[in-house]
């Protein structure tokens, strides 16, 4: 392409970034298609002769984006929403377009030294030592849960892991259990601890698991709590678990990939006490940090752990080792040629400053807490848990009127459905307590109180036309 093609073509993205950042709201968040409707759009043999870039471009704008939900969307209520903003998108623009490697000092000196600074900033949020701590973007919390359980299972077992055992409870995210099974253990090493009625890790259970399996000649080794479950927002007993693994000799992680960014509101802070004792700490700026996908980060409390867990030596690196001082990310994670993450981290928070962030993430907490009043004040809803870390589980069940609890799944599960099929809203159910409940991920600060209640307006309509459907069939 020529410069001015170049140029021609960068405008046209800009422009389509900027129109679909502006007008989001107005747009449908839901993407349904089946795989024969996408067959018939895309499929093709990898075509031999070109096509004018303009006309692929067009063809991308009109049918790719379009067929995608949008997890940034204001009405994206489910999973953990991915609310970005404009500058990370723009830094990811420049971060491609320069192609920077963002694996050693020798390629990229500045790109080293940004996720060095911007991993700082972290530990110091975070309450880890800022010296002798450290950490590694990811792609996204999966990775950090697979990175920080590799450190974990070399610093505490080394080469024999015959023995060793896991801990987690049952609302860990699936991630970890992934990762474990990546990582080659047994199912009979993974101990899945059942919560309390809060959702929360069980201390007594915990311990007298650890106690039973010590008896047992079995070597306890890692402990993952979760400061943010996906499914409520809890927040496990970080101060009580920190103190086993301390007197237990149990490496301490916990999972805060959606959760943990609340710690920059007042409320976060106070829920999340302990965090800064854990031996690693998942953090997912993609989710509560408000950058693009793909960014996840792993924060340790000793930053040798992980040069001593992923340091290789090959012999086509040699010239590029550089001095001690210096930190190459290659040896400190998995990957070795990995994109420039940190330059949106560093750009957005330069630009908004913390306190915006601070804001965004207070607004949330805040949100969720005005919509589970407005539940709790409806002779419709029934609040299932109540709004934590922005996250709410509700369910529609009039007051008055007696539904069996499979008739109360079945009801949710049409609202549901509903719901997505209109395409007016993300919203899916989860299982709690093997109860079918609605489930809000409110942490995207483009979302307002008047969004919610359209959506809680839609899901009346459609329980509505359920009764009927019920009356109609009796
Ligand atoms: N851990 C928790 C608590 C999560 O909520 C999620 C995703 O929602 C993950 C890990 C996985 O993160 P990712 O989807 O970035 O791999």
């Amino acid at each position: 392409l020529s410069k001015e093609a170049m140029q021609a073509y960068g405008y046209q993205v800009v422009d389509a970034i900027v129109n679909h950042h502006c007008t989001q709201g107005d747009q449908k968040p839901v993407a349904l298609g089946s795989r024969e409707e996408m067959d018939s759009l895309f499929l093709e043999e990898a075509p031999e002769k070109g096509t004018n870039p303009e006309q692929v471009l067009q063809f991308v704008l009109e049918e790719v984006m379009t067929n995608s939900t949008n997890m940034s969307h204001p009405k994206s209520y489910s999973f953990v929403p991915g609310p970005s903003n404009y500058v990370s998108v723009m830094a990811d623009a420049l971060a491609t377009g320069y192609n920077i490697f963002s694996g050693g000092w020798a390629a990229s000196p500045a790109a080293a030294e940004l996720e060095i600074i911007t991993i700082q900033w972290l530990l110091k949020i975070f309450g880890f030592p800022a010296k002798k701590g450290g950490g590694i973007f990811t792609s996204g919390g999966s990775m950090a849960n697979l990175t920080a359980l590799t450190t974990a299972r070399r610093v505490k077992c080394g080469q024999d892991f015959s023995k060793a055992m896991i801990y987690l409870s049952d609302q860990a995210h699936s991630s970890n259990i992934k990762a474990i099974r990546v990582l080659g253990f047994k199912k009979e090493q993974i101990r899945i601890i059942p919560t309390d009625s809060e959702f929360k890790f069980s201390v007594n259970k915990l311990k007298n698991c650890i106690a039973k399996d010590r008896l047992e000649g079995l070597q306890p080794f890692c402990l993952i709590a979760t400061s943010g479950t996906t499914n409520t927002g809890t927040v496990d007993p970080l101060l009580e678990l920190a103190k086993i693994c301390k007197k237990e000799n149990i490496w301490f992680h916990i999972d805060g990939a959606y959760g943990a960014a609340a710690i920059l509101s007042k409320k976060g802070k106070s829920l999340l006490k302990g965090i800064e004792k854990a031996d690693s700490l998942t953090v997912d700026p993609h989710k509560w940090f408000f950058q693009p996908y793909e960014m996840g980060c792993l924060l340790v409390r000793n930053h040798k752990h992980l040069s001593q867990t992923f340091t290789e030596k090959p012999e086509y690196l040699r010239d590029i080792e550089g001095n001690t001082s210096e930190i190459n990310f290659y040896d400190h994670g998995i990957q070795l040629t990995r994109r420039f993450r940190a330059l949106k981290f560093y750009m957005s928070i330069k630009t908004f400053g913390l306190k915006e962030f601070r804001k965004a993430i207070t607004f949330s907490i805040e949100l969720a807490e005005e919509v589970e009043n407005h539940l709790r004040s409806s002779q419709k809803w029934e609040v299932i848990f109540p709004a934590t870390l922005a996250v709410i589980n509700f369910r529609y069940h009039p007051i008055g009127k007696k539904y069996t609890q499979k008739q109360l799944d079945q009801f949710n599960q049409y609202i549901s459905e509903q719901v997505v099929s209109s395409r007016k809203a993300l919203l899916v159910t989860t299982l709690l307590h093997g109860q079918v409940v609605l489930r809000m991920c409110l942490i995207n600060p483009r979302t307002s109180l008047s969004d919610v209640m359209e959506t809680l307006g839609l899901c009346e309509h459609y329980a509505w036309e359920y009764t009927q459907k019920l009356q109609e069939n009796n």
